[in-house]
Formats: C-alpha cells, sequence, structure tokens
C-alpha cells in the first residue's frame, strides 16, 4: 500500500468524529496525529510535519480558515478540508485561503479517502509532472499530446491540452474556474468564464462516454471543475 506511513493530521473538536477518523484512516495504513484547537493544529503541524492536514472549519479557538493560512504561509502540505459548511461562498473561502480540496459532512468513507489520496498523489509527484489518462475508450498523453479513441486519432485543440493538463495536475481535486483561465488563458482574462465553458465542451464531447453525463470531466457548480480518470499516471516519464 503506497499511502502505509503517510502521516496525517486530523485538525478537529468532535471527539466522537476524531475517533471516527482514526479508525478510518488507520485502517488504511496511515499513520495519525490530533489536534482539537487551531492552537494545537499549528503546534502539532510544525512539530511532526505530517503529509496531509484533514481540517474541520468550526473549532473553539478560531475558524479553521486562519489555520489553512496560517499553515499556508510556511508550507504547501496538502490540506483536505471536511466540514458541516455546505454553502459554495464557504468552499470558495476554504480554497482562496489555500486548501487543496472540500469534503462536506456527512463525509462518505470511499469519497473521502479518495480525495485524500489525490491530494497525497499531487504531492507526491509534484504540481509541475505531466500525466498519461485513462477514460472509458480514450487514451491520453499529455506530454506527447497524443490523443486516442476507440476509432483511432482524436484530435485535441492546444488550448483543450492546457486546460486538460491543469485539470491533471490535482487529478481527483478541484480546481478553481479562476485558476483554470489564469493558468491556461493568462491573469488578463479572468472574467473570461465563457472560453472555459466552451473548452470543456468541446473536451466532454471527445472524453466522455455521454457528454451530457459526464463521468470524467465534472462540473463542481460555482467553483470549478473536478477530472476523474480510470487511471492516471502523474510521472510520463516513469512508464517509459
Ligand atoms: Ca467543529
Amino acid at each position: 500500500m503506497t499511502q502505509a506511513m503517510h502521516l496525517i493530521l486530523i485538525i478537529e473538536d468532535e471527539p466522537a468524529i476524531r475517533a471516527v477518523l482514526r479508525v478510518l484512516l488507520e485502517s488504511q495504513g496511515y499513520r495519525v496525529a490530533e489536534a482539537d484547537t487551531a492552537l494545537r493544529a499549528e503546534i502539532e503541524a510544525r512539530t511532526h510535519k505530517p503529509d496531509l492536514l484533514l481540517i474541520d472549519l468550526g473549532l473553539p479557538d478560531a475558524d479553521g480558515l486562519k489555520v489553512i493560512r496560517r499553515v499556508r504561509a510556511w508550507s504547501q502540505v496538502p490540506i483536505v478540508v471536511l466540514s458541516a459548511r455546505t454553502m459554495e461562498e464557504q468552499k470558495i473561502a476554504a480554497l482562496d485561503a489555500g486548501a487543496d480540496d472540500y469534503v462536506t459532512k456527512p463525509f462518505s468513507a470511499p469519497e473521502l479517502l479518495a480525495r485524500l489520496r489525490a491530494a497525497l498523489r499531487r504531492d507526491l509527484h509534484g504540481a509541475s509532472a505531466s500525466a498519461v489518462l485513462d477514460f472509458a475508450s480514450v487514451h491520453i498523453d499529455l506530454a506527447r499530446r497524443e490523443a486516442r479513441g476507440a476509432e483511432g486519432e482524436l484530435h485535441l485543440t492546444p488550448l483543450e491540452y492546457r486546460v486538460l493538463a491543469c485539470l491533471a495536475r490535482h487529478l481527483g481535486s478541484i480546481v478553481m474556474q479562476r485558476q483554470l483561465i489564469r493558468e491556461v488563458w493568462g491573469p488578463d482574462r479572468q472574467d473570461d468564464s465563457r472560453s472555459l465553458r466552451v473548452c470543456i465542451k468541446n473536451l466532454r464531447s471527445k472524453l466522455e462516454p455521454d457528454p451530457r453525463q459526464p463521468r470524467y470531466l465534472i462540473t463542481e457548480t460555482g467553483l470549478g471543475y473536478r477530472l476523474r480518470a480510470d487511471s492516471g499516471s502523474p510521472v510520463v516519464g516513469e512508464l517509459r
């Protein structure tokens, strides 16, 4: 199990939820540290240098957002929020503060574990790595800019490759619309969400078995997009 020995810091003030999370994470081979306040969270993060922070936002002494911002000032450690706050603005605030992903309570254990794996994998391979991606009947090599479908070669435009590459760097996690536009079109086009929507629509028509019911290129309403793949290798070089 590749995630064995990864240390996850659980920041959560509810003892019952901490206990559930500990059992769940330890069952997957993770090591676990705990913090029940914002203050404790920072101390634990600095002393134990965890591989990932799983953080509740409603903490007794400070908002979890504050912890995220403070940790981000000195660390790129993956941060996944686990919160009962379900409003879009609240998710945006957490992602803006520097969180990598956001899972709402009540949570599904398999979904939470998948998000944690995605966040850890991204950290392991770094944000600049290219990817080989497999969807239902489509295989894409982002480094070579080659795509194959059931009927042979598939043509993707340079913009489509760039959008896909940006999503692939965060495989399994949310990428904010703003971030996608900035990385693909540049900072001058921040308000041009239409180009992005058109690009996503075209990508879906090429990648998705049923573009009207996307399985791989998922819309996160009000936030951005999330890419899933049947298999994805974040580092092309290792495959050759
Ligand atoms: Ca709480």
